[in-house]
């Protein structure tokens, strides 16, 4: 935790500010080990963990499993949190705040802008989530075990994909596996999708019963220690796939494998999306991938970088991402593959090893 603010204050020097103000909720776990409510306010020599009574014990716990240099300010009751901040800055003499503008919503930032004085709040964007790009050791040991719950999670309920069985039964058991397992939670709300609710991408978990021979796109992750795993599975009911099914299976399946063969350091984002979209473009169903081929994994879900069309991100070591082509096809169905995977010098990493097949 040190070297990585021991990097935001070379940012701060760097852009002759006295302090950086973090807001979001993901940033200031990252840069504290905080997973309470409040703001970090990092100086040039010190880490203000800003933060209510409510929280004190989880911040002092934080304080001494970190650094060791950050000091805890308590609000007072009934004031504003912007208002202990804006006394803070004005203690330490700080004229130069540089502030989330992407986690603080227009009515926060004016009580902030109120509260530090004019002219001393600077808007500041992707600072902390540029740091977060590339995983540590400890990181990447973190989403690997997510993984590994998740996955073992899955397993115990391939049963449950028969006639009858709702998708919520299979969410909320999914959850409850991970959960025994020792998941801090789930990644997100689960996305069951079945019959024709398959060609929804985010159809989340709902009481109707699956029914034999229709698709079920199953999309799961767990969370260990603030990190998340990202997978997803699409199996035929009852097995037996139709020809048409397995056809369109194998085709995501090898747009996944594509991309997989060009993910390693040095190439461009855009490049991997391409690869995939391209299997799916040859084989005339481009208009029916309707998202980006994938995401950045780590203290979010959803987080930089993006595998996409329009990236300018260069792929490096460390980085972790989803690899996710599906085919969406309205009054027929859907089918996704997911995996969460580490960029290593060697090639990927591939974190979920749920089994991949049609039917069990
Ligand atoms: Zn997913
Ligand atoms: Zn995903």
């Amino acid at each position: 935790m040190i070297d990585r603010l021991l990097r935001l204050r070379k940012y701060l020097s760097a852009r002759k500010s006295d302090a950086f103000l973090i807001c979001g909720e993901a940033n200031r776990y990252y840069l504290s080990g905080f997973a309470g409510a409040g703001v970090l306010l990092v100086t040039e020599e010190k880490t203000h963990l800003v933060t209510d009574g409510r929280y004190r014990e989880d911040a002092q716990r934080a304080a001494q499993a970190g650094c060791g240099e950050i000091s805890i300010v308590c609000r007072e009751q009934g004031e504003d949190l912007p208002v202990t901040v804006g006394k803070l800055c004005q203690e330490t003499h700080l004229k130069r705040v540089l502030a989330e503008a992407e986690h603080l919503s227009v009515a926060a930032w004016k009580k902030y802008k109120t509260a530090l004085g004019c002219g001393r709040l600077i808007p500041s964007q992707g600072v902390i989530e540029g740091m977060r790009l590339v995983k540590s050791r400890e990181e990447l040991a973190a989403i690997r075990r997510a993984a590994q719950i998740s996955d073992a999670a899955f397993q115990t309920v391939l049963p449950m994909f028969q006639d009858g069985v709702r998708e919520m039964e299979i969410s909320l058991e999914l959850e409850r596996q991970m959960l025994l397992r020792g998941a801090a939670g789930t990644a997100f709300d689960f996305i069951v999708a079945s019959g024709l609710r398959a060609s929804l991408p985010h159809g989340g978990a709902t009481t109707r019963p699956l029914a034999a021979g229709e698709l079920v796109v199953c999309d799961f992750g767990a969370v260990w220690e603030g990190y998340h795993s990202d997978t997803t599975r699409t199996l035929v009911v009852g097995g037996k796939p139709s020809p048409r099914q397995t056809e369109l299976f194998e085709l995501v399946r090898l747009a996944q494998e594509s991309a997989l063969d060009v993910l390693r350091p040095g190439v461009p984002a855009e490049e991997v999306d391409a690869a995939a979209r391209r299997v799916l473009n040859d084989a005339g169903l481009g208009d029916a991938f309707v998202h980006a081929l994938g995401h950045g994994v780590g203290l979010e879900i959803h987080e930089e970088p993006r595998l996409r069309t329009t990236s300018r991100t260069i792929v490096e070591e460390g980085m972790v991402v989803t690899v996710e082509p599906g085919i969406y096809l309205p009054g027929w169905g859907g089918i996704r593959l997911e995996e969460t995977v580490a960029v290593t010098a060697g090639g990927p990493d591939i974190l979920t090893k749920a089994g991949k097949f049609l039917s069990i």
